[in-house]
């Protein structure tokens, strides 16, 4: 083993694996990855591993556009074959504003060149010919969504990182970190000490105990997530090609064929946390008990969606924890507050995004910029309010409302009145109605009746015309 090294990554899931390659990459060959057990032993290996270009802002559809492609190139090599289906994918639309969501992602991925298109009910229910049509007003079809074995998938951006110059060290815990008088690094682990000028935290759900080491907490923690795999099925059986994968923002499903069945997961709204008041040391390659029943009422309506599935055994039922932030983005780029250390943390999507995310990390790191805008999943966004209270509380919101994309202005209940100025009872008293910006609450405008209640829309909403500069009692209030 090195003792010293210009980057030391720790963790060697999907997010540590894409980072050490990405770094091998633009240049820099004297590079390492440390992980405490075996790669992907952490939420990696058991992911339903999904991958799609739909983000809901142009950075996130950038980066997932380039795991795309990256994984197509890997898996392309003849002498290590990656199982990737590129299948299609329809993300479920019930109502019209639904679609009138999938028409604004639809412009919004074209400037990133990603295509989307827009389709009807029976159009998804021709491309699935699993599901019913009933309530269905479209989808929003991605051509090039699928799935991907996501421990091949690590394992190839950690060979591709070997033949860069990269070393790997498995087996082998980070266990405390410092900094010397000179900046530098030394990570102490199970095998020996390495000293480097760049440290990169990417531990999945042990995020915040490398953080400790660093003497950070970050605003991430983990919820259990669940999918269940079924039997096969006859019609599966019947023909030769996959069924594409879906997403449901009304019964919060997805879907996508697993050999000659189903895999289902569920975002289920009595959901859990997980992780809060540590985690044993001896969890790793490791699932969580089962607990479908907190699904049954998802349940139920996806069996209606898929009226197959009533009567086709499940064999399979993965419990496994997956990680958020406090504003459900990833934490990658520089760790406020201390020089050279960088996060690649809060990946809720890792396999999906995972290659974006690496490349943009190691841009950072060697350039000190992106490709993409980076602002949006910079660490340094999260100010004083974002306690491990507050991010669980942003974490089971989001987590409920997974499929469930942002209506414009459209703020949502959990972690509200994080921030208040003395104006806030002034202007409440008076009928404002606010919205959160960095944990403050800020007046948007005055409810003109007792009753009004803001209807979010990508059109006007209910609320345009109530200028806040224009109403009388704003000026009454400014006396
Ligand atoms: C049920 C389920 C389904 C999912 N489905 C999808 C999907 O369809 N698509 C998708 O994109 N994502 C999916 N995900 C999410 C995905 O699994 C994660 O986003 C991704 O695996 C996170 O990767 P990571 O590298 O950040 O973390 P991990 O894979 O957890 O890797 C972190 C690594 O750090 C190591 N480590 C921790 N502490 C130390 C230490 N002190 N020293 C050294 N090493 C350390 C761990 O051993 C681990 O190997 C799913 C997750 C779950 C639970």
């Amino acid at each position: 083993m090195k003792t010293h090294a210009r980057v030391v990554v720790i963790g060697g899931g999907i997010g540590g694996c894409s980072t050490l390659y990405h770094l091998t990459r633009e240049g820099w060959s004297d590079v390492v990855l440390v992980e405490r057990d075996e790669l992907t032993s952490g939420s990696t290996w058991h992911a339903a591993a999904q991958v799609t270009q739909f983000g809901a802002i142009q950075t996130m559809v950038g980066l997932k556009r380039h795991s795309l492609d990256l994984y197509r190139e890997l898996s392309a090599d003849p002498e290590h074959p990656i199982n990737y289906h590129i299948t299609g994918g329809i993300r479920l639309g019930h109502t019209v504003e639904h679609l009138d969501g999938y028409h604004h992602f639809v412009s919004m991925a074209k400037g990133m060149g990603v295509e989307f298109e827009v389709i009807d009910g029976e159009e998804c229910a021709r491309r699935h010919p699993l599901i019913r049509s009933h309530g269905l007003a479209g989808g929003l079809w991605d051509p090039l969504d699928g799935d991907i074995d996501p421990s091949q998938l690590t394992q190839a951006l950690a060979r591709k990182a070997r033949e860069g110059g990269a070393e790997i060290y498995r087996f082998n815990p980070v266990e405390a970190i410092e900094q010397s008088a000179s900046g530098e690094w030394v990570v102490h682990t199970k095998n020996g000490t390495i000293t480097c000028e760049k440290v990169v935290n990417a531990t999945g759900y042990r995020v915040n105990e490398v953080g400790a080491m660093l003497g950070v907490e970050h605003p991430v923690i983990s919820m259990e997530h669940m999918y269940f795999l079924t039997e096969p099925i006859a019609q599966l059986e019947a023909q030769d090609w996959r069924v594409p994968i879906l997403r449901c923002p009304a019964d919060d499903f997805y879907s996508r064929q697993e050999k000659k069945g189903l895999l289902v997961g569920i975002y289920e709204q009595g959901c859990k946390s997980w992780g809060e008041d540590g985690i044993d040391p001896s969890f790793t390659m490791e699932l969580l008990p089962n607990d479908l029943d907190r699904c049954l009422d998802n349940m139920e309506r996806v069996f209606e969606r898929m009226p197959v599935l009533t009567d086709t055994g499940i064999h399979t039922i993965v419990n496994g924890p997956i990680t958020y932030s406090a504003d459900g983005l990833p934490l990658v780029g520089k760790i406020p507050g201390l020089r050279n250390a960088y996060a690649m943390l809060g990946l809720r999507a890792g396999i999906g995004e995972g290659g974006g995310h690496g490349r943009m990390l190691a841009e950072i790191m060697v350039h000190g910029e992106a490709t993409w805008d980076t602002w949006a999943l910079d660490p340094r966004r999260f100010l004083g309010h974002c306690t491990r209270e507050y991010t669980t509380a942003m974490a089971v919101q989001d987590y409920q409302n997974e499929f469930r994309f942002h209506m414009p202005h459209e703020h949502r209940p959990a972690g509200r009145l994080a921030k208040t100025t003395p104006l806030y009872p002034v202007l409440k008293a008076r009928g404002a109605e606010f919205g959160p910006v960095a944990g403050w609450e800020r007046a948007l405008y005055y409810k003109p009746t007792a009753d009004f209640e803001h209807v979010p829309s990508f059109h006007h909403s209910s609320w345009h015309g109530l200028s806040l500069m224009r109403s009388a009692r704003f000026s009454n209030a400014l006396v």
